[in-house]
């Protein structure tokens, strides 16, 4: 048993750094590439990728993980957890015909392409065919892993293990009534304008940045702070965490709460035990717990009023122009509630209507209650319906996110299922630190960055996000905790 184990670790090994150094490829293309060497770095991704799949699908690794998996019961927990997991991984690759896999993966660049050029054109109809097989290769795809469940069942399998179709119409319906009611209620601000005051220049921008993710915990031993176009966390190694920004030169507020957002990832990352390092698990991998991370750090922490008390006379120091303004200008305007088209700039309130808007979408597409040309109309009659506001053109509508063209169809809800984590593990957070608020005002954040060490960072993903849950705060996931902390900070 213990050579058949440590057989299993060893090729473990060799695929997670196989997919450390695709990760540290995609990472360069974003950040350094010189956009000439397009076609040789695809060719090289495209080599390490295949590497990858050859050593999952290899006949060694397989048995090796299927006699593991028989076995089960003579494991200590780690290890039966992650050989659990490498068992699932292998399974649902075994149920995809290989042909199938190719296509699916034409499809989906050839759509990716599709959705831009109909962007650029406002075209629906440039997208709508590949859209429409996106959608019918997605129900392919479920019914090849499991076709005695619902599609979308199979589908948010995924992106977090556990999770059903009923689960998330029950919070999703109690989460809607009431955030539709609180939107009625909440009293229009005006912006003071802080953020967007200035010209902010990347440069400074960098060192302000650094400043503030290093007092958070950030550890530049084992991190990097990237340049990129479009926010993301990623990590290489256990050693190497990198989180990246995109700077804004007229949008401060976008810039920092970007970068807050991608710290929240990155902390979980570089928290990881040691002693958990060589299993499947040593990635935060449940999709819920992770963003309920970042959006804890970027909402409950980074717009709260303690944070600004703490971290705007240092922000003045880097542009003393601002001293014109205040810690509560500052916290105001980043807490300014109001329907606007696009998800990714959405208020806390808002951003969850966004999302249950693409849940209920995408459910009425798959089980085929409505055609894929309506899409549109559809959408804009939802936003109205949910939101009060109507899009004027594609892509301040149907056309805005990149989701559906790359085939990320049921993962949407994962968003709003870690709002719903962050605001439920804040309150317990809360309760079990009395005094956090003296202590964030003058800038001491070790009780947050302890107390989510020790409940969440440390186990990666050796639980389910329910598993999570239970255990840190007694409970599965519920919508009451991000409604009342919404309602105490709104009303
Ligand atoms: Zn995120």
């Amino acid at each position: 048993m213990r050579e058949l184990l440590s057989k299993y670790y060893k090729l473990l090994e060799e695929i997670k750094s196989l997919k450390g150094i695709v990760a540290l490829l995609s990472w360069d293309q974003e950040n350094q590439m010189p956009p000439l060497a397009v076609s040789s770095r695809a060719k090289q991704r495209g080599l390490i990728e295949k590497l990858v799949h050859q050593k999952l699908t290899s006949s060694d690794y397989i048995k090796i993980v299927f006699e593991l998996n028989s076995k089960k019961e003579l494991l200590n927990s780690i290890d039966s957890r992650s050989v659990s997991i490498s068992n699932k991984e292998i399974i649902k690759s075994l149920k995809l015909p290989s042909d199938f896999v190719e296509e699916f993966a034409n499809l989906k660049s050839k759509t990716q392409q599709a959705w831009i050029d109909a962007k650029t054109n406002e075209d629906f109809k440039l997208y709508q065919p590949l859209l429409e097989e996106m959608f019918e290769y997605t129900r392919r795809y479920a019914a090849y892993i499991d076709d005695s469940k619902p599609i979308y069942d199979v589908l948010l399998d995924d992106y977090e293990e556990g999770m059903t179709t009923n689960k998330l119409h029950k919070i999703f319906k109690e989460l809607k009534t009431n955030l539709k009611e609180i939107l009625k209620k909440v009293k229009a601000k005006e912006s003071s304008h802080v953020f967007t005051s200035s010209i902010f220049e990347k440069n400074k921008t960098e060192k302000l940045i650094k400043e503030i993710t290093n007092k958070l915990g950030f550890n530049y031993a084992k991190g990097v702070l990237g340049d990129v176009h479009h926010p993301f966390e990623t990590k290489i190694s256990n050693e190497d965490v990198r989180i990246n920004v995109k700077y804004s030169e007229h949008d401060l507020a976008f810039t920092l709460t970007g970068a807050i957002h991608e710290l929240g990832h990155g902390l979980y990352e570089q928290n990881i035990s040691h002693k958990y390092e060589h299993t499947a698990f040593s990635e935060g991998a449940s999709l819920t717990i992770h963003e309920s991370q970042s959006r804890l750090l970027e909402n409950m922490i980074g717009r709260s009023k303690e944070f600004w008390e703490f971290f705007f006379p240092v922000i003045t120091n880097y542009y003393p122009e601002l001293k014109n303004f205040t810690y509560e200008d500052a916290t105001n305007d980043l807490n300014i509630i109001k329907s606007t088209f696009i998800r990714t700039e959405a208020d806390e309130i808002t951003y969850n209507l966004h999302i249950i808007l693409r849940f209920e979408i995408e459910l009425m597409i798959l089980n085929k209650e409505i055609d894929i040309k309506d899409l549109p109309q559809v959408w804009n009659n939802k936003m109205e319906e949910l939101l009060g506001i109507r899009p004027v053109n594609l892509s301040e509508g149907c056309l805005q996110d990149v989701h559906w063209s790359i085939g990320a169809i049921g993962y949407f809800p994962t968003y709003s299922l870690g709002n719903l984590a962050s605001a439920q593990l804040w309150h317990k957070f809360k309760n079990d630190n009395l005094d956090f608020k003296n202590k964030f005002k003058k800038g001491d954040f070790s009780s947050y960055f302890n107390w989510f060490k020790n409940n969440i960072w440390q186990y990666g993903s050796l639980y389910t996000s329910e598993e999570f849950l239970n255990n840190s705060t007694d409970e599965p996931l519920v919508a009451k905790y991000l409604i009342e902390y919404i309602k105490e900070k709104y009303l």
